[in-house]
């Protein structure tokens, strides 16, 4: 079983050879924000708790931030992409505005090379950065995020939520309770 850093824990470094983190790049919902599926209407952006000082304290330290998001409910009519643009413009006023955003509006079995576990997000967004994939940090609640980044030979780090699955935290490499602590191992 994976011990569960708790924010309050002296928290070790991923490992001591890591590279520097650059960026950080968050999945959005379920991480950055409760996850309301398909979600179109910004009065429902909801945070998680500690979200704004995770990425306060990120672009206090020089650090980048960004969003890469899977939103297949475009594909499926599910959402508009207008609706979708709402909901992320309201994130970006409760909790500032990010260097940059990486959205995949396809359908699983349309073989895109962006859809979450596929690198195409991260790596493009690291591109855009200037920053090199082993200097970026993907942090989200499933096993997708997760291998999204480490596909893209980014690190990352899962923050489970009551929905991740057992064996998703089970095989992550590196398992957080919530943002700012994923933030503090970014950091240290
Ligand atoms: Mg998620
Ligand atoms: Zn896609």
């Amino acid at each position: 079983m994976r011990l569960l850093l708790l924010a309050t824990e002296i928290t070790t470094p991923v490992t001591t050879t890591d590279p520097a983190c650059e960026a950080v790049l968050f999945d959005r919902d379920g991480t950055l924000v409760v996850d309301v599926p398909y979600n179109g209407d910004p009065a429902l952006v909801q945070p998680v708790p500690t979200a704004a000082i995770a990425l306060q304290t990120l672009r206090h330290n020089g650090i980048r931030v960004g969003v890469v998001t899977n939103q297949s409910g475009v594909a499926t009519g599910l959402l508009s992409t207008r609706a979708m643009a709402m909901v992320n413009d309201r994130i970006e006023q409760l909790l500032g505005a990010f260097d940059v955003w990486r959205i995949c509006v396809h359908d699983e079995g349309q073989g895109c090379p962006c859809r979450k576990p596929a690198p195409g997000m991260v790596v493009d967004a690291a591109y855009e950065l200037g920053i090199p994939p082993r200097r970026v940090v993907v942090v989200g609640d499933i096993g997708r995020d997760v291998h999204a980044g480490l596909n893209a030979g980014a690190r990352a780090i899962l923050v489970p939520t009551q929905r991740t699955r057992r064996t998703e935290i089970d095989s992550a490499p590196v398992v957080a309770a919530d943002l700012l602590t994923a933030v503090r191992m970014v950091l240290r």
